[in-house]
């Protein structure tokens, strides 16, 4: 297995092009063909994890927050930065970040701390796009039919809701006149065939295109396969940042604080704002998410539980009727690094490829 192979399997799940504008994800430091026998997975890409990583024999590091964030107009051993990438270069550790497409994500850092906090009925908060669908047509033999509708399906077409292998099919005749170097599946060079041929068209996401097209072609028995690929208009999955929903019974403010340390296994939140009689619905965003208390507020949260809030924003929550909770950057994040290791091991079907996760770290701010 090499780096790119695990690149493609992050981007099945968070697709890097969805990453905001400001960010940097994908591969930072290494190099994509190189080989890979143990991924390592962290929060932060710094010295202590590669360290870490080194030690137990990892060639790749994926990281949520990216090492390389601002531009670099020097490396040298001067700056964490820099001693970090330096150190991952001499022990021959790639490193890939996958950050706020990591947020944006389906299941992503939101989603595990929405589950987290047992929320339920919870959706994306702050909209940031779906996903773009495609209609593919294929003129398939009769014979082959069955074949190559399962080979599309199992690549990826054909998902709609709770539904999978969704196609309609529709026979007809197809005609072709094989020339000059053709090796037709059915027919005579320079002579007119008709064949009895059956339509199947289905429904994918842009992303597995490419997957379900080497399956179509592998399982078609034709040289030169005839198929229409069209864009729709009809939304795929939404995809944001953050998550809204409802706790299973409203609690009392002083209640949902100790839920909130109990279940981020956190010793103490910080909390501003305006304090409810009842929290009822919650929104919660992974990471620094106070950009977003206005639009928590207007969709009827009751708190928002989110991190690195400032004074003027908990005033801004306090006259919206926003009660706002931080545990911490790291805590509100933490939860992801065994999701996305246990997504690796599950997707990764290669057995002499290993995934570990960084040992659990104290939480970045202390109190006393
Ligand atoms: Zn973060």
């Amino acid at each position: 297995m090499q780096v790119k192979d695990v690149l493609q399997i992050i981007d099945r799940w968070a697709p890097f092009n969805t990453a905001a504008e400001w960010d940097n994800v994908g591969l930072q430091i290494g190099d994509a063909e190189s080989e890979v026998t143990t991924i390592f997975v962290a929060l932060d890409a710094d010295e202590a994890a590669i360290d870490e990583a080194a030690d137990a024999g990892a060639e790749l590091i994926v990281a949520h927050h990216p090492l390389i964030f601002q531009k670099l107009n020097k490396l040298t051993a001067q700056d964490s930065v820099g001693r970090a990438i330096l150190k991952a270069a001499r022990y021959g550790i790639n490193i890939i970040a996958a950050h706020t497409n990591l947020d944006i994500a389906a299941q992503g850092v939101s989603f595990h701390l929405a589950e987290r906090l047992g929320l339920v009925e919870h959706k994306v908060l702050v909209e940031t796009g779906a996903e773009q669908l495609l209609k593919l047509a294929v003129m398939v033999p009769v014979s082959h039919e069955e074949q190559v509708r399962e080979a599309i399906c199992t690549a990826g077409a054909g998902h709609i809701g709770n539904y999978s292998h969704c196609t309609f099919s529709y026979p007809g005749t197809g005609t072709f006149k094989p020339e000059g170097e053709a090796k037709p599946f059915i027919g005579e060079i320079s002579k007119l065939e008709r064949v009895a041929e059956v339509k199947i068209e289905s429904i994918l996401p842009q992303r597995l295109l490419a997957n379900v097209l080497a399956a179509m072609l592998k399982a078609h028995p034709y040289e030169e396969v005839a198929y229409d690929l069209i864009p729709l208009a009809n939304k795929g999955k939404i995809h944001g940042y953050g998550r809204i929903g409802y706790l299973t019974e409203p609690l009392s403010t002083e209640a949902f604080l100790s839920k909130v340390k109990r279940e981020l296994n956190c010793e103490f939140v910080r909390f501003a704002g305006y304090y409810p009689e009842k929290v009822n619905k919650v929104a919660v965003f992974g990471g620094s998410g106070a950009d977003f208390i206005g639009i928590a507020a207007r969709e009827g949260a009751d708190v928002f539980v989110t991190a690195d809030i400032k004074y003027h924003q908990a005033a801004e929550a306090k006259g919206l009727g926003l009660l706002l909770v931080d545990p911490g950057h790291d805590i509100t994040e933490r939860l992801i690094v065994p999701a996305l290791a246990s997504f690796l091991t599950e997707q990764i079907s290669n057995q002499a490829v290993r995934v570990i996760e960084e040992t659990p770290r104290q939480a970045m701010f202390s109190f006393c």
